[in-house]
């Protein structure tokens, strides 16, 4: 059960981790924990202000933020009881006194200081949730992740050693939830061969437990966050929008560009692998089901699962006459693209122009001074992606068409096809996103 950061971010939150946890106690369950919300952003605050010289103003931002663990801890453990919690937020205000310091003065290398430090955010988080539910009469017991979980020296980006993790994970964590004991355990935090502290990237948590779950052959990994898993599409365009019950990797990959709310695909490839089915569930609503992620989720013919969107679009239209019949000159418009590291999205080509699309137009002049050696450049802001989802697409006839009917008044400026079998992504003007997205979902849901 991993919960993330909004999951654990007042009192009223731990409450709700003590009510999920512990009604399903006979599921022996290894908990997994993020940073307590907005910790993780203050602890990189508090990195750079270091850096530029501010020691003091570094150390002092963090307070607020120690603060709102204290309030959790003296909520639910009875003053005059041994707190180790108290103990260890203690022991962290050393070290991170020490380690921004360290960070003022350049006396160790930047990159494991930063990790060292954001580290505190899960450190504490699961320090004080093991604290919280063995008050609340759970069997908890706080596990320190950096123990179990090796990867290589790249700080703030680590991958995991695999092989070794799997068998430090079977070794300490087995015999504990064979004691019945519930393990706790920071997500997002790891250590290199050496002991050093490492982190898995933003977001880490998830991966974290997809590791742990694949280990163990976990029955099912549950992601708790803030939103009633995957919708079929935004409820903030379409009232009758509502969670999808299955999603099969594919589709649930397909989709993650689309939002923050969403799984990162690679943070729960170890638990697909593994055949372990990933549920997505809301800390809020707990009763409700969510969205499960299976490896093959059936297919159903003629049935979409989702329409994703992303507004704030701008179309790329290269054309040249050079392009027919020659090779090379594809690979000479994505160098510029590397170049000024901008992420493409949607490509389409005919033979003498390709269209694309970019959601961040920071190197836009400079791509296209570029660009504008192979051939002409029109740039074309004010678009919207729309993604149409779904394991329905790959055998069905008549599909596309269906979609392109129920908006027939609409005029498609780009279409792409075939990448995927389960998506079809076509982008329109932006201001006609939501008008669209109604009569697709009033034509499929
Ligand atoms: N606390 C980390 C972050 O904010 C990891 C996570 O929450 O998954 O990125
Ligand atoms: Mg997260």
């Amino acid at each position: 059960m991993k919960f993330g950061g909004t999951s654990v971010g007042d009192v009223a939150a731990f409450e709700r981790v003590f009510h999920i946890v512990s009604t399903q106690i006979e599921r022996r369950p290894i908990v997994v924990v993020s940073a307590m919300t907005k910790v993780t952003d203050a602890l990189l605050a508090a990195f750079e202000t270091a850096k530029n010289g501010d020691f003091a103003e570094a150390f002092a931002s963090l307070e607020t933020h120690f603060e709102r663990h204290v309030e959790v801890s003296k909520h639910f453990i009875p003053e005059g009881s041994p707190n180790l919690f108290n103990a260890e937020l203690e022991f962290a205000r050393g070290e991170l006194s020490d380690l921004l310091m360290r960070v003022t003065r350049r006396s160790l290398p930047l990159s494991m200081l930063k990790d060292a430090i954001v580290s505190y955010g899960e450190q504490l988080s699961s320090r004080l949730l093991a604290e919280v539910l063995k008050a609340k009469g759970v069997n908890a017991r706080q596990i320190d992740s950096r123990r179990l979980i090796v990867t290589d020296d790249e700080f703030g980006a680590a991958q995991p050693l695999i092989d070794e993790t799997n068998e430090l994970v079977k070794l300490e964590l087995g015999s504990i939830v064979a004691a019945g004991e519930v393990p706790i355990m920071g997500g997002f935090i790891a250590a290199n061969r050496a002991g050093e502290t490492t982190t898995l990237g933003r977001g880490g948590s998830d991966y974290s437990a997809a590791i742990v779950a694949a280990a163990l052959g976990a029955d099912e990994l549950q992601i708790w966050t803030d939103v009633t898993g995957v919708m079929t599409c935004d409820p903030r365009i379409c009232s009758s929008a509502r969670t999808i019950p299955v999603l099969s990797y594919e589709e649930a990959a397909e989709l993650a560009y689309f939002g923050a709310k969403v799984l990162h695909p690679k943070t729960i490839k170890p638990a697909v692998d593994n055949s372990i089915p990933v549920r997505v569930c809301n800390t809020f609503e707990p009763e409700e089901i969510g969205t499960m992620i299976v490896a093959d989720s059936a297919e159903t013919p003629n049935k979409i699962k989702s329409i994703a969107h992303k507004k704030n679009i701008t179309i790329l239209r290269i054309s040249s006459a050079r392009m027919l019949g020659s090779y090379g000159f594809m690979s000479a418009v994505f160098q510029v693209f590397e170049r000024f590291r901008t992420v493409i999205d949607v490509i389409s080509t005919s033979e003498v122009s390709i269209a694309l699309t970019l959601d961040n137009t920071g190197e836009l002049d400079k791509i296209v001074t570029e660009l504008e050696r192979l051939g002409d450049v029109e740039v074309d802001p004010g678009y919207a992606v729309i993604c149409v989802v779904g394991e329905g697409l790959r055998a069905s006839t008549g599909l596309a068409s269906q979609v392109f009917s129920s908006i027939r008044d609409i005029n498609v400026a780009l279409i792409s096809h075939g990448a995927s079998s389960v998506n079809l992504t076509f982008v329109i003007k932006e201001d006609e996103a939501a008008d669209v997205i109604k009569k697709l979902h009033q034509e499929f849901f």
